[in-house]
């Protein structure tokens, strides 16, 4: 199964992502986890991205096309989720022309759909534990007792300033790829509201009716 998640910031593409990677074995490829990984290793794909990542603006489409590229071939062209990738017209007809290069081509395009407001909310109350990436919501999921503060932390990103650039970047250039997608009928809507496995829920099921099984092609596992 070849699929993208969509959305804007925050409305919970990478939370379903890695729970489509647990539960269903799908290799999450997220290119925003992939460059803050590159950022705290301080590699030079890294050094390049911080300046954009941290003001919540676009990292230049051909470093995140190579990065999304080598992960998609590295699980063999199938069985994956993508998390933030394409967001731009160009990084879809990018996505288009390289999958059909390898005769794998999307399944379906789920768009997450979420009021402003809440999208709002869930980045300002958003932390990250620094070592293993995992997310935390202050009200809703918050840091367990005893864990060292100091490894919680709020993504540069994620404050007010950043969500605004991230949000007015989203209306700009990711929602027209929205369109990109319905034109090609591979777009379904799918509401973002509730918790997160109600909205689990909703994703399989729809998975279900639009995506038929295919038997003998099997990737590999894992949030990339
Ligand atoms: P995310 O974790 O998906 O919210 O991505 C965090 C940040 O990484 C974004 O705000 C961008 O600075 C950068 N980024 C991730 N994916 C892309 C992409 N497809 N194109 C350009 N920049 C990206």
């Amino acid at each position: 199964m070849r699929i993208v998640l969509f959305g804007p910031p925050g409305v919970g593409k990478g939370t379903q992502a890695r729970l489509l990677a647990e539960r269903r074995g799908l290799a999450h490829i997220s290119t925003g986890v992939i460059l803050r990984q590159a950022m705290r290793d301080d590699t030079p794909v890294g050094r390049e991205a911080r300046d954009y990542v941290n003001a919540g603006r676009l990292v230049p489409g051909a470093i995140v096309r190579k990065l999304a590229e080598d992960a998609i071939a590295r699980n063999g062209y199938d069985n994956f989720v993508l998390d933030g990738y394409p967001r731009t017209l160009e990084q879809a007809a990018w996505l288009q022309a390289f999958l059909e290069a390898h005769e794998a081509p999307l399944h379906a395009v789920l768009s997450l759909q979420v009021p402003d407001e809440v999208i709002v909310d869930r980045l300002s109350k958003r932390r990250v534990h620094r070592e293993t990436g995992e997310n935390f919501h202050l009200d809703f999921k918050p840091p367990p007792e005893g864990i060292d503060p100091a490894l919680i932390v709020q993504r540069p990103d994620d404050r007010p300033e950043a969500i605004r650039k991230r949000l007015e970047v989203y209306r700009a250039e990711t929602s027209p790829v929205e369109q990109f997608y319905e034109t090609r009928g591979l777009l379904y809507r799918i509401d973002g509201v509730g918790s997160f496995e109600d909205v689990y829920r909703r994703i399989v099921n729809l998975l279900e009716r639009v995506v038929s099984p295919e038997p003998g092609r099997v990737g590999k596992s894992g949030t990339v």
